[in-house]
């Protein structure tokens, strides 16, 4: 396979990275991270202190040329965990920008800072090793259990991109505007590998901020990848701020993905722009899966059709495929395809487990409209309430609880109950004005049905999320 980031054996000076004031060329690019490459030894892995700025994405691109797996860690993580991902991963030196402040469990390996001034010596690139050798190690989110070392290898990154680049009609004319965090798949490999694979550009925000977005997509961005939280923000001041209505009107493409995307925010923000949001579903052990194409149709609620080269089918609980197309019938997704992670590292059972002969089991459940399109209903851990004889997703009443103008939050979850098995419980953050518990179990019953009501509700100030925004059901229940 030849290179991941074609650009860089082709250098020009058209902008490959920005970051504020600070930007990089492909040329520039080429320079400082075959640099840096030169003091990583392939096959040695390297930890990287990702936060969200330029020194991790040359960082990122050194260790692909150099064939060094990286470990991206978010600066956040708390000192277990961090202890546990160093521990399991056991890097051999340390990136970060000179002058940060590492935590114990990283201080203690050698150390090298990210220069990104261009050297004064121009070394050649190193060839990029093995398709098949590790090139990543990304920890899963830990939604569901404690993160898992993910191994990927190039030719997962290679596959999804191009299968991206399809679906999206993605060119290097694209910029990308960027506000996410650079240590999981979304922020960092669709987010800075995929425009720089493209040779197109990234314009990264730093934070996200809806002033931010509505800046860079004045300027010169085209493309916009979110997570659902970012796109709530949008959806709750779009209406009222026609400069931001304007300027995501004029975006070619945008991307939300990383959970559920609520359709009460897909809605209001199409009403308000014009754009409907195009939803993909992936995860850090297969990257992507779905996605709802550029010239298809935009269906809320929906995430797409299988990418270009995966396999994609849906179990029932005797792990027979599911052959119903009819938008009701639920089953596990699983996926096949050259998309997907290596193993888990040291972690042979669990990567055992994970797979049903040859099929990747992803531990979200889902529907297919006729046409085929998948609807996510939730995850199999955390969001099926089996309730009085039904399987019930908790994202169907999530979605119905979100257009009750009261309601700024929900999540649903199960809760054992001696007659129904379990009992659907509303967690609510109100809005304005916090609404009768009576009133919102009726809104739900009039919209899906009665055993979808919910039983209990309770109302809180926040809901526990991650840094991608992802509801943390784990620390409700
Ligand atoms: P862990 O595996 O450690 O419990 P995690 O599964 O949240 O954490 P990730 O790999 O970051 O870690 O996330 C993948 C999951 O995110 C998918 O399995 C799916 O549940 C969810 N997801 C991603 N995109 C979407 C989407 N568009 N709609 C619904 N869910 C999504
Ligand atoms: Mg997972």
């Amino acid at each position: 396979m030849s290179t991941l980031i074609p650009a860089l054996s082709n250098p020009t000076a058209k902008p490959a990275l920005r970051f504020g004031d600070q930007s990089l060329t492909y040329a520039e690019l080429a320079d400082v991270a075959g640099a840096l490459a030169a003091e990583l030894t392939p096959g040695r892995r390297v930890a990287v202190w990702a936060t969200p700025t330029m020194e991790t994405c040359v960082a990122l691109v050194a260790a692909l040329l150099a064939g060094a797996p990286l470990v991206p860690v978010n600066p956040k993580t708390g000192e277990r965990e961090l202890a546990h991902i160093v521990g399991d991963s056991e890097p051999g030196l340390v990136l970060a920008e000179p002058d940060a402040q590492l935590p114990d469990a990283l201080a203690a390996l050698p150390r090298t800072g990210i220069d990104t001034a261009p050297p004064s010596t121009m070394l050649p690139l190193p060839a990029e090793g093995d398709e098949e050798a590790p090139a990543l190690i990304v920890y899963t989110s830990g939604t569901t259990g404690p993160p898992k070392g993910t191994v990927l290898p190039r030719r997962a990154l290679a596959t999804t991109l191009d299968a991206l680049r399809d679906a999206w009609q993605w060119t290097e004319d694209d910029v990308l505007v960027h506000g996410l965090p650079l240590f999981h798949v979304h922020g960092l490999i669709l987010g800075i590998l995929g425009p720089l694979r493209r040779g197109g550009t990234v314009r990264h925000l730093g934070r996200f901020s809806t002033d931010g977005v509505r800046r860079a997509l004045e300027g010169d961005g085209t493309m916009l990848f979110g997570v659902p939280t970012m796109y709530h923000r949008i959806a709750e001041e779009v209406g009222t701020d026609g400069r931001l209505a304007k300027a995501l009107a004029g975006a070619r493409l945008l991307v939300s993905g990383s959970a559920a995307l609520p359709v009460h925010d897909h809605e209001r923000i199409a009403a308000a722009t014009g754009q409907r949001i195009v939803e993909r579903y992936g995860m850090t052990e297969t990257l992507m899966n779905t996605s709802v194409r550029a010239d298809g149709e935009r269906r809320p609620g929906t995430v797409g059709l299988p990418l270009d080269g995966v396999e994609l089918r849906i179990v029932d609980e005797d792990g027979r495929p599911v052959k119903a197309w009819d938008g009701e019938t639920v089953g596990e997704i699983q996926v096949r395809g050259r998309n997907l992670f290596t193993e888990y590292l040291n972690r042979p059972d669990a990567t055992a487990e994970a797979f049903d002969g040859g099929w990747f089991r992803t531990g979200d459940i889902a529907t297919r409209d006729p046409d085929g399109y998948v609807r996510i209903v939730g995850r199999k851990a955390t969001d099926i309430i089996k309730s009085g004889g039904y399987k019930i997703g908790a994202g169907e009443i999530e979605n119905v609880l979100l257009e009750h103008p009261d309601v700024a939050e929900a999540a649903v979850t199960g809760e054992s109950d001696d007659d129904l098995g379990e009992r659907i419980v509303a967690w609510i953050v109100p809005g304005a004005r916090t609404p009768g518990e009576q009133e919102l179990a009726d809104h739900v019953a009039r919209q899906l049905s009665p055993h979808k009501r919910p039983r209990v509700v309770r109302f809180r100030e926040s809901l526990p999320r991650n840094d991608m925004g992802k509801l943390m059901k784990r620390e409700l229940r």
